[in-house]
């Protein structure tokens, strides 16, 4: 590769680099190479494609091609790779970058690149960029993942592309030898896959939580009381809604690091692998939090409506209006008051808190933070987030839980059912903080085992997981 680098008079030129195929993403990342100082030629089977590739590219046959790099980039879908065994001769010793991607998972037996190395065996393939779109490329990837992840058999081929990468801006991930192919194939074929358990949690649990007010607190009035309360589906219920689902989704971030210190305390060692599901759960705390933090969100936004309803503004002046007509003073309430001021002063600090683990969860801040530094935010901050926005629903309810009308049909107010869980974490939290139990947990997860435990009947467990409480 180093071989091929021009120095111009002047000006300073990187090597050549073929790309075969004058498609999408040929084009595109063409154009980038070009941008970057590089010379490019294009392998095509149709020499009249000159019109369509980038100003300062040649256009070739795919041997003569071949023949002026090092490099090539195989931009052609892995169905028509065929024709490259009919090259082998003019491929011997070089670097075939396998961009490829495929329309679902397990398409094929074997991985692209694997395949390519196999067609092409004289050849050091290198699977890359093809996470990268053609799209990303052209724009310059100011707005897209500048990640590429390669991986290869051959380190100086891997290093030839990685060069390339870096020159045109991109980071480089290597993700080890070209059996790794097969997984970097897959991730473009992914869907938001850490976002799809909080995202059934959010979406369940709001629509019990819906369903369960619709029925306590506006069917009921309409049956019982012959009240047509139903425009409160709109403002009323989302309100109450979110910021119970939210309440619990931050109690559920906080909950498996409990369960994981019961059962290592129960295990005796921290060398024993945890459930599949409890693994899932600790992997998408993260997007759990985003999600209860973007539903406490609508619960800012929908509360800060409130004044300009309909239904407030008219109640208001009806109550004015009736205090006026029976001519009475409503004596100014002192508990009242301190209960209303604490409610919303524990909601404001707790959501200022809860933006605050929002964005050091993001990678551009959590990456200038030290391991330390991120666990007093997310651990610490995150339990005294938990216990002001509990304390805030407490006193919500204050003593709503003591009137038995509030029990409409036997069901307890929604609020309730938001505090079960949080209050269960806390109590567990404050039960693994005590002398006691915290330092038998500390005990196990710096290595320590109870006697008896062998080793080989454990798997190891990362250590992320196994120091998160
Ligand atoms: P495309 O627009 O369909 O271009 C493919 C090119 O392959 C064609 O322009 C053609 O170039 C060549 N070709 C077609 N049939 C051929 C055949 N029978 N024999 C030899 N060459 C043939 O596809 P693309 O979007 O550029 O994608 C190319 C590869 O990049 C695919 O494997 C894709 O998975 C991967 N990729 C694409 C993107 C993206 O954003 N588009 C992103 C990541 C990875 P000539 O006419 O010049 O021969």
């Amino acid at each position: 590769m180093h071989k091929d680098k021009v120095i111009m008079t002047g000006e300073r030129k990187q090597g050549t680099v073929c790309i075969f195929g004058t498609g999408d993403f040929g084009r595109s990342l063409g154009l980038r190479l070009l941008q970057a100082g590089y010379e490019v030629v294009f392998g095509s089977r149709d020499l009249k494609n000159s019109a369509l590739v980038p100003k300062g590219s040649k256009v070739m046959t795919h041997t003569e091609a071949a023949q002026m790099a090092q490099v090539i980039f195989i931009a052609v879908r892995r169905n028509h790779y065929d024709f490259l065994t009919s090259l082998t001769p003019a491929l011997e010793g070089k670097v075939l970058v396998d961009i490829s991607n495929n329309l679902k998972r397990g398409q094929f037996p074997q991985s692209n690149a694997e395949y390519l190395s196999s067609l092409v065996p004289g050849a050091s393939v290198v699977k890359g960029f093809n996470t990268v779109s053609a799209w990303a490329l052209q724009s310059g990837a100011l707005d897209a993942s500048r990640q590429v992840l390669v991986c290869g058999d051959d380190p100086k081929a891997k290093q030839a592309v990685v060069d390339i990468a870096h020159s045109l801006g991109l980071t480089v991930q290597d993700r080890g030898s070209l059996r790794a192919a097969g997984e970097l194939e897959d991730i473009p074929l992914q869907l938001f896959p850490n976002w799809r358990l909080p995202l059934w949690i959010a979406t369940g649990l709001t629509a019990f939580v819906l369903l369960y007010l619709l029925v306590h607190d506006v069917t009921y009035s309409y049956v019982e009381d012959g009240k047509d309360n139903f425009y409160r589906v709109m403002i009323s219920l989302p309100n109450k809604a979110f910021p119970i689902v939210a309440l619990i989704m931050l109690a559920l971030c906080y909950l498996p690091s409990i369960l994981a210190a019961i059962l290592q305390l129960h295990n005796g060692t921290k060398y024993k692998r945890f459930p599949d599901w409890l693994d899932r759960w600790m992997l998408s705390r993260k997007q759990l939090g985003l999600m209860a933090l973007a539903l406490a969100s609508l619960h800012v936004l929908f509360t800060f409506v409130k004044p300009i309803r309909y239904y407030f503004l008219h109640r208001t002046d009806s109550d004015v209006i009736e205090q006026i007509q029976e001519n009475i003073t409503e004596p100014f309430d002192n508990t009242a008051a301190w209960r209303s001021d604490s409610y919303k002063c524990l909601g404001v600090v707790g959501f200022a808190l809860f933006l605050l683990l929002g964005i050091t969860s993001l990678p551009s801040v959590s990456n200038a933070l030290n391991w330390r530094e991120f666990r007093f935010v997310q651990s610490k901050l995150g339990h005294l987030t938990l216990v002001l926005c509990t304390g805030h629903t407490l006193l919500y309810g204050w003593d709503k839980f003591l009137q038995p009308g509030r029990y409409h049909w036997y069901t307890p107010p929604a609020y309730m059912l938001a505090l079960v869980i949080p209050c269960a974490v806390l109590v567990l939290k404050l039960l693994f903080i005590t002398p006691c139990i915290h330092r038998r947990v500390s005990r196990i997860r710096n290595g320590w085992e109870r006697p008896g435990k062998s080793r080989s009947e454990h798997a190891t467990v990362p250590m992320d997981k196994a120091t998160s409480l």
